[in-house]
């Protein structure tokens, strides 16, 4: 994965342009830049509608310009950073330009498929891409591995699974690799019956028993799609093939992801569930930096648990490695559906095992249509995206129609 490297002279800041600024990811990322100014310069904070968060985030950090995807937010942001001397810009030509600054590293946190565009742009010669938003990977991820390839940039996952996996991946002893096991929490539902989960409301579903995320995320753990996402963004990450990929639930989240060697070896790598953990480790690459995460004591944690999926009861997880075997555009059907879906379930539309279900039912329709074939540019992706919201945009309205 690893290829060019981001370090400049040896006394230069690297610097550094967040996509996603004001989320979730954006703000365990921004803790971290704030406790080491002598050693990131912050060329750009980029997010969507979040004027305050991203101005003063600007500020705290000594930003050279925020930009917001959203026009209609500007005014505010240009109000609150004027006389600062930071830049503000907005729109998707605004976003664009300033992933287009010389810059080290970009950390890709963009939620959902809006991400796809500028991350790939994002893509340069000699970058190191931190990627937090998994569409990249699960909507295009050909085209995407494609251009890393091309470019020879350094491609560095966030996500504590795959970077957890890229800690004990020996990459030099690939043909060695037996087994790719990714843990999934297994949610706040995860012992609940499928009857009951029927009835769950989108509060319960947002109270993640281990890890603190932005909205849709927590809603994908309850469901396991999460975790689908991630074995197909795995499947794109690492030299193995989908045979090779496992997911193992483990209530805890404290072991990450475990790479399993044909000399009957297990790695594995642990840790608190505190995202500061992984994005420090794409910051640093290949050293290490000092983090305040809460330390793992193992003997007070006492036991860890692990157990398999349950496919029957998260429909979703079944979905989702379904998709990856089809592969084509069928995961970029499946994330489409599944951020509609999401949407509708937050918004009390639908109920929480309609989720899978709408999605399903995209993916039946468009696939017996012969619509989710290889996609030859990002601008396929993002039309058969478009195809599959409007196509879960129906289902849901059908579904409230018959209630
Ligand atoms: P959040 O919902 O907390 O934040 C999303 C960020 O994306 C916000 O800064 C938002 O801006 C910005 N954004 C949304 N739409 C656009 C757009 N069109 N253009 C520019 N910026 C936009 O998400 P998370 O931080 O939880 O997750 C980000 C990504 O990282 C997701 O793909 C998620 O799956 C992945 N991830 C997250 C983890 C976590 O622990 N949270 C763990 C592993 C992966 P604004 O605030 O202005 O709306």
């Amino acid at each position: 994965m690893a290829a060019a490297s981001a370090a400049r002279d040896p006394g230069a800041k690297t610097r550094i342009t967040v996509l996603g600024a004001t989320g979730s990811i954006g703000q365990s990322l921004a803790d971290l830049l704030e406790r080491n100014p002598e050693r990131y310069e912050v060329v750009a904070l980029v997010s969507n509608r979040n004027a305050a968060g991203l101005a003063d985030m600007a500020k705290t950090l000594k930003a050279g310009s925020a930009i917001l995807a959203d026009e209609t937010c500007y005014p505010e942001l240009k109000d609150r950073l004027s006389g600062t001397g930071i830049r503000t810009g907005a729109g998707e030509a605004a976003v664009l330009e300033a992933v287009d600054q010389d810059t080290d590293i970009v950390v890709g946190a963009i939620v959902g498929a809006a991400g796809l565009k500028p991350t790939m742009a994002a893509i340069r010669p000699g970058r190191r891409i931190a990627l937090a938003n998994k569409e990249c990977l699960v909507c295009a991820g050909d085209l995407f591995m494609e251009k890393i390839r091309a470019t020879g940039a350094e491609l560095l996952p966030v996500d504590s699974e795959h970077n957890a996996v890229f800690q004990v991946f020996e990459t030099d002893k690939a043909d060695m690799v037996e087994k790719v096991i990714l843990t999934a929490s297994g949610g706040p539902f995860r012992s609940l019956s499928k009857a009951d989960m029927k009835r769950v409301t989108p509060q319960q579903a947002l109270k993640h028993p281990n890890w603190d995320m932005g909205a849709r995320i927590t809603i994908d753990s309850a469901t396991m799609m999460n975790k689908g996402f991630e074995v197909i963004e795995a499947s794109h990450l690492f030299p193995v093939t989908h045979d090779q990929l496992g997911v193992l639930v483990h209530p805890q989240s404290t072991v990450h992801g475990l790479v399993q060697y044909k000399d009957g070896s297990l790695l594995a790598q642990l840790g608190s569930p505190d995202m500061r953990t992984p994005i420090a480790h794409c910051l640093a690459f290949p050293r290490r930096m000092n983090v305040p995460v809460k330390r793992l004591d193992l003997a007070e944690l006492g036991t860890l648990t692990f157990e398999a999926p349950d496919l029957d009861r998260f429909p979703a997880l079944h979905l989702a490695l379904e998709a990856m075997r089809a592969g084509g555009m069928a995961p970029a059907a499946l994330n489409a559906a599944d951020e509609i879906a999401v949407e509708a379930f937050l918004t009390g539309r639908i109920g929480f095992m309609d989720i899978p279900a709408a999605i399903e039912a995209v993916l039946e329709t468009m696939g017996a249509r012969g619509l989710l074939g290889e996609a030859a540019s990002a601008e396929d992706v993002l039309a058969l995206d478009a195809e599959a919201r409007q196509k879960a945009a129906d289902w849901i309205e059908a579904r409230q129609m018959a209630c």
